[in-house]
Parts: structure tokens; sequence; C-alpha cells
């Protein structure tokens, strides 16, 4: 095991006391005890972590660190029409969270989620009451997914948005017809819920051409 890896999985194992005591303390054998009943209902805050569903992650070379990116980071085929910028990735930032071992969640697209591929107006689409009814139920989504990696001691790295974009950008966004300083409409409403359920999840924005940035933002917290 690389020293890297070895590193990051005593600091996930550091920062999962249930998942430590489970290390050192439990006399309990595979097989022996019962396995819990799986609770299918999800509250409001769409979290349903159960003590007893708490596990020992430490068992395997998994990193403990992961990191929730915008979907077109990763497939830019889901861009609206004529604004891909590459064949399929970022490959820069790809290949960074590759070698620094960081588990890459793709955020669904919000746009496509919302008002297809072919989707035109995008703003006025999102801001629709149906449009929001959609978004809000992807956040749901979202949210139960964070709450599960934090309820179980891993290491949420951030968010990563995407710059100039009228959904998903974090301080740079289309409005009016150009792009200027603000947030995307999912960025928003997706701060907005981190807010009310007071979770401190750094959010930053990549610019297509300026991942650099995102790489140095990353470092600096890795
Ligand atoms: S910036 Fe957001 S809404 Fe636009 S294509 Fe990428 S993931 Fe979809």
């Amino acid at each position: 095991m690389n020293s890297k890896l070895s590193m990051s999985r005593r600091r996930f194992i550091a920062k999962s006391p249930m998942a430590a005591v489970a290390l050192t303390g439990s006399s309990t054998k595979i097989g022996q005890s019962p396995i819990p009943e799986p609770d299918y209902s999800i509250p409001q805050s769409g979290f349903h972590g159960k003590d007893e569903n708490s596990r020992n992650w430490s068992g395997d070379t998994r990193s403990g660190k992961v990191i929730f990116v915008a979907h077109c980071i990763l497939n830019q085929n889901a861009r609206i029409v004529d604004a891909a910028d590459f064949p399929a990735m970022f490959d820069p930032l790809v290949d960074f969270l590759q070698r620094e071992q960081v588990g890459v969640i793709q955020l669904t697209c919000p746009e496509l989620y919302c008002l297809g591929l072919g989707r035109r107006e995008v703003r006025v689409g999102l801001e629709h009451s149906a449009g929001m009814q959609r978004l809000q139920r992807l956040i749901d989504d979202f949210m139960f997914t964070l709450h599960e990696y934090l309820f179980q001691g891993f290491e949420v790295v951030g968010i990563l948005g995407k710059n100039g974009s009228p959904s998903c950008g974090v301080t740079r966004t289309w409005l009016d017809n150009r792009q200027q300083d603000g947030q995307g409409v999912f960025i928003r409403e997706l701060k907005n819920r981190l807010l009310k359920e007071q979770l401190d999840i750094p959010v930053f924005g990549v610019a297509d051409h300026k991942q650099e940035d995102a790489i140095k933002w990353l470092s600096e917290r890795l």
C-alpha cells in the first residue's frame, strides 16, 4: 500500500469514531450479529442513517475521500447544444482527482433532469414552478447521498460546480444573455439547503479553461 493511501485511510478511521470502536472493541464475528431491517422511509431531511447501520469501512483499500462534481465535468454530452468545450471530460481535473485517490460522485445534470437534452430557455424553465419541483427532488436525492457519506465517517472534500452556467455557476453565471458574477439556479438552491441543514461543505466553481484554479484549491485541502 503506498504511503498516500495509508495516510488517507488513517485519516478516514480517525474521522469515523464508530468505525474505530468497531475495529478495536467488537468481538462480534461475521454471521453472528442480526442484520438490521432496512429503513425505506425517507424523512424530509432525506436522511435515514441509523446507528445500527453504521459500518466499519477500514477493512479494504478505499481512500475514504469523496467529492461531488457537476455532471458535465465527467460528461460533456449533457451540455446544451453547441456548448461542449471538450469531447468528454475535464481531463486535467479528472487526472488530478485520480492521482489523489478521491472518489468522484457525478451529480445529476439539473438542466437535463428538469428540461431535457434539447433545452432552450434554461433559467425560465428552472425557475418555473414545475422545473423547481423537479430541481428540489434532485436536491433531496443529493442530500440523502451526502448525509449517508457524512454519517458513515467519510471525508467529503467538497462540491465542484461549473462556473459560467445558468444552473451550476458558483461565482459566475449566465444571466440576461451574458456572463456575469452570480450563482446558477441549481447551486443557489443547493447552497440554501446546505445552509438550512447547517452543513458546511465547501463549494467551488470550475471554469472550463481554468481547471488549474480548481486543482490549486483542491491541493490546499487534500
Ligand atoms: S453546467 Fe450543470 S446544468 Fe450545465 S451541463 Fe453541466 S451539469 Fe448540466
